[in-house]
């Protein structure tokens, strides 16, 4: 493999772009416009060494607010609940914000429209598992990769009814539906991300998949019982939780260490003011955020939506994306080609 290396100047910013919002919140368009810092570049490479080569991590934190992530006024703790991240993203990558692509601002239908690349007929979190193919089978198929190189951990049992559409193509990673065991949460159908991440970290070492989500749950639970105390304490384990996967990602040979993007998001907001804790009946919980970080990532300042996020995992990959109703975000991956894999591409 013989890339060559394009390096151009990033800027990263935070958007400003005109956000749905409640009507009590903050505006989002009070958000200041500041560049948080330089990246180096984006590295331009062929679409089939995207596709031999790069890697995702993608880290969701359900129902993380946009403010406390951003560390943006009406943060529920006075100083940054993820300052590592923060600092990746302001030294090489983007801070997006985003909006929802799901009917409605709940866990399910936010997780099957960012696995679907649309918004699908998920109204609530009981609905029936996602039908087609979802954005981890997708890469597993179009790279003709085994189950293990494909991986999602997650704190949620339903979230598989989002993660995979079909049994055994990809490696799904979620505890089993009912009554948390001794020493497991205080809620339902989940885990302790503690636990999620350790085995999630276990994979990343062991099989160095090219995808793994990690799907963090403590943060929505949390502020359900609003507990800010323990909703920033959750961010800042999710913080920690991510430093802790990119330390692996640093052991790994140096062209496939700079092909990694790592991507942060979630499946919907909360509620604007004080009912922070809250969300799906509020427009406000509609706001998100989209973070990206690595050298592949271009730069920008762009609106984001959730239905974006599976194509630019796509492109990322150097596969085109097709048929969803997103769009790859250009300030992440800007010019980055795509071709179908296994073809010799430009
Ligand atoms: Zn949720």
């Amino acid at each position: 493999m013989r890339a060559l290396w394009i390096l151009g100047a990033v800027t990263l910013t935070l958007t400003t772009a005109v956000l749905v919002t409640g009507s009590s919140e903050p505006s989002p368009r009070g958000l200041p416009s500041r560049a948080l810092g330089t990246a180096g570049g984006q590295l331009v490479v062929p679409a089939s060494t995207l596709q031999q080569k790069a890697h995702v991590v993608l880290v969701t934190l359900d129902g993380a607010r946009w403010q406390d992530v951003l560390a943006q006024p009406g943060a529920l703790s006075s100083s940054p609940a993820m300052p590592k991240l923060l600092e990746l993203v302001a030294r090489n990558g983007v801070a997006l914000r985003a909006t929802t692509s799901s009917k409605v601002p709940l866990s399910l239908p936010g997780y099957q429209a960012l696995a679907a690349g649309r918004m699908t007929s998920c109204e609530d979190n009981d609905c029936a598992r996602l039908e087609g193919e979802t954005v981890a089978e997708g890469l597993a198929r179009g790279l003709g990769l085994p189950m293990e190189q494909v991986a999602v951990f997650a704190s949620w049992a339903r979230l598989s009814f989002a993660a995979a559409g079909a049994e055994g193509a990809v490696t799904l990673d979620a505890p089993p539906r009912g009554l948390p065991g001794p020493g497991g949460p205080p809620w339902e159908d989940a885990r302790w991300d503690v636990e999620t991440t350790a085995r999630a970290l276990s994979h990343l070492t062991t099989h160095r998949p090219r995808f793994l989500q990690l799907a963090l749950l403590d943060t929505d639970e949390w502020a359900h019982q609003r507990d800010a105390q323990r909703t920033v304490q959750a961010l800042r384990a999710a913080d920690d939780a991510i430093a802790a996967l990119l330390e692996v990602v640093r052991t790994w040979p140096e062209d496939e260490r700079r092909l990694t993007t790592l991507l942060v998001t979630t499946d919907h907001g909360r509620g604007p003011g004080s009912l922070w804790h809250a969300h799906g009946a509020f427009d406000a919980s509609r706001n998100i955020f989209l973070l990206a970080a690595g050298d592949l990532v271009r730069g920008g300042d762009e609106l984001a939506t959730q239905a974006d996020v599976r194509p630019t995992i796509e492109r990322l990959f150097g596969l085109c994306p097709r048929g969803s109703g997103g769009r790859a975000v250009t300030a992440i991956v800007g010019d980055l080609p795509c071709g179908v894999a296994g073809a010799a591409t430009p």
